[in-house]
């Protein structure tokens, strides 16, 4: 799971994600921000909602929720469970890439295994495009935890 890109404190923060939340503000027609103090709170909910998810993902997803057409003001969780969709999305074909580029490799035809001679003696090695699939796997996008549905919490 990601670290938090956000903080809920740094002014810097609560003016990127006031600006954030503006146009979905405006199109549902809400005044709940007019109110500064409850504007501050407001903004700094979301940014505890949303402090591990990427500028890029948070944009992606206020554009399928405008897209959607807003009638509401979302919910900080609303909008994160297109965030955890988006990444989802993102890592689905992060990871189909790799398997196929092992899947493809010239050398090991998708076996992950290619042989050496040391010595004269063959030995079996891990081959250069498994060991690479690897190495990036540390850029993979990272998973968004969404918190239980309540139905989870009601059978328990
Ligand atoms: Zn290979």
């Amino acid at each position: 799971v990601a670290d938090a890109i956000w903080n809920a404190r740094d002014p810097e923060h609560v003016r990127h994600f006031a600006a954030f939340l503006k146009p979905m503000q405006r199109a549902s027609g809400t005044r709940r921000l007019d109110d500064e103090l409850v504007a501050l709170e407001t903004v700094q909910a979301w940014i505890l909602t949303l402090a591990e998810v990427p500028a890029d993902v948070l944009e992606e997803a206020r554009r399928r929720v405008l897209a959607e057409g807003i009638t509401w003001m979302p919910r900080p969780g609303d909008l994160k469970r297109h965030c955890a969709a988006i990444v989802e999305e993102r890592r689905r074909a992060y990871y189909a890439g790799a398997a196929s580029r092992i899947a493809e490799c010239p050398r090991c035809f998708g076996s992950t295994w290619t042989e050496v001679e040391i010595d004269g003696v063959a030995h079996s090695v891990r081959c250069g495009c498994f060991v690479s699939v690897i190495a990036l796997e540390a850029n993979a996008p990272k998973a968004i935890a969404l918190p239980a549905a309540p139905d989870d919490d009601e059978a328990r």
